[in-house]
């Protein structure tokens, strides 16, 4: 026996059910998103290998272990997109957004990838919408992304929605607020877990996040980040605050949020969902001033976020996948002018703009009237040799119709005229 292949582990196939619900999804961000001024990009699925180190960051786990790398043909190196900012710094940089009005506001809903160890809501190819404003650093920027992100959890009704916000101040800030966290964790390395020891160099804000008993009970004595933010960025933070409290936003304040990526500046937030397991977090962004500079752009400050749709539609709950309307099913009751007849008919109710399936799996009439019932169809042409019949599913009325007339009969009783 041939052996059966499978979908790479982390992957998934989207099946038809499945896409309903994505469409939705998608439908949701176009409306919450583009009413608020945000136009769509899309960026191509690999770039060169370059612009995550210099963009993501060289220390972050996402550049260390987790992108996926090739050479191509030409032995250039390039990375299949782990996360859509970079990408779209680079965009903003490579066509001259910066002559635009700004800020420019962009939205997204690509696939990303991802070598992460593959489980519940966590994939190595999985879909974000995100959103990005650059060229400005106003606080009502941040703040309105942010309560863009919780109107579209809440347009597709995730469940049990907790955001954090924080600041992660300027460079020069958090490179004084390294050192003395460095220091801190040295000198209770012992208590440590060994992950967090072996990056206190590296990445020392990562420990924050460890869920090792002894580790988070050192943290809860470490120095906090926003408690070394400079008079500017602490201004900053207190106004997006004040806008959020303004529109009323349920937010929690968390000193010890911090983010897998390095080009995050003043505020961060992420969003989690109570009804989500381990892998709570449904989205996250920030600000990342500095990014479109690190790429080759002009200095431009920037804001955005990104929403798991994976772990945005196991959060709604399963809702109902909605089948696609079919108003007429044609049925074939005889032999080969039968057959013919309904292809015909088929074809000049989809001209009508009717939605119409014509019978392929060779069944009995009442095999077909079974799945005209299955597919939920409105009405079913019966198309025999010499005549055809027009069935009501709802009342379960039948009658001869011609099959010439059966499209503009069946336009009638859908717009309610009758016969
Ligand atoms: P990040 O870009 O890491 O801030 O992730 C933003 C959001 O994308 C997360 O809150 C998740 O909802 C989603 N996400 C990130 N990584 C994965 C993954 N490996 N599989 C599924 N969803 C992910």
């Amino acid at each position: 026996m041939i052996e059966r292949l499978q979908a790479p582990r982390g992957t998934f196939d989207v099946l038809p059910d499945d896409s309903e619900r994505r469409a939705a999804v998608e439908a949701a961000a176009r409306q919450v998103l583009g009413a608020a001024g945000y136009r769509r990009i899309e960026t191509p699925a690999f770039e060169a290998t370059e612009l995550f180190a210099r963009g993501v960051g060289e220390s972050t786990d996402i550049v260390q272990k987790e992108m996926y790398t090739f050479e191509d043909g030409g032995g250039r190196s390039l990375t299949l997109r782990p996360e859509g900012t970079a990408p779209i710094c680079r965009a903003y940089a490579e066509h001259g957004m910066h002559k635009l009005a700004q800020p420019v506001k962009l939205w997204y809903l690509s696939s990303f990838f991802r070598f992460e160890r593959a489980q519940a809501g966590r994939y190595r190819q999985f879909w974000q919408v995100g959103a990005e404003a650059l060229g400005s650093d106003d606080p009502a920027v941040d703040a309105e992304s942010i309560l863009l992100a919780v109107a579209l959890l809440d347009e597709l009704e995730v469940q049990q929605v907790r955001v954090r916000v924080s600041s992660l101040g300027s460079l020069a800030a958090r490179r004084d607020y390294r050192e003395r966290l460095q220091e801190h964790l040295r000198a209770h390395a012992d208590q440590l877990s060994a992950e967090v020891r072996a990056r206190i160099d590296l990445n020392p804000l990562r420990a924050f996040d460890s869920d090792h008993p002894d580790t988070r009970e050192v943290m809860r004595e470490a120095p906090r980040l926003l408690d070394f933010l400079s008079a500017q960025d602490a201004e900053h933070f207190a106004a997006v605050r004040a806008l959020l409290d303004a529109a009323d936003l349920d937010y929690e304040v968390d000193p010890t949020l911090v983010r897998g990526l390095d080009y995050y500046t003043r505020t961060v937030f992420e969003i989690e969902s109570g009804a989500l397991g381990a892998q709570s977090a449904v989205g996250g962004g920030g600000r990342y001033d500095g990014l479109v500079e690190q790429v080759g752009g002009p200095p431009t400050p920037g804001m955005g976020w990104a929403a798991g749709v994976e772990r945005m539609l196991l959060a709604a709950g399963e809702g109902r996948a909605v089948a696609p309307e079919v108003d007429l099913y044609v049925a074939v009751d005889g032999g080969q002018p039968a057959r013919q007849a309904a292809f015909a008919l088929a074809a000049e109710a989809r001209r009508a703009r009717l939605h119409a399936q014509l019978e392929l799996g060779g069944r009995s009439l009442k095999g077909q009237l079974k799945q005209a019932g299955r597919v939920s169809a409105r009405y079913v042409a019966i198309v025999g040799d010499t005549g055809s019949a027009l069935r009501d599913m709802d009342s379960g009325d039948q009658e001869d119709v011609q099959v010439s007339g059966v499209v503009a009969r069946v336009l009638r009783e859908l717009r309610g005229l009758g016969a």
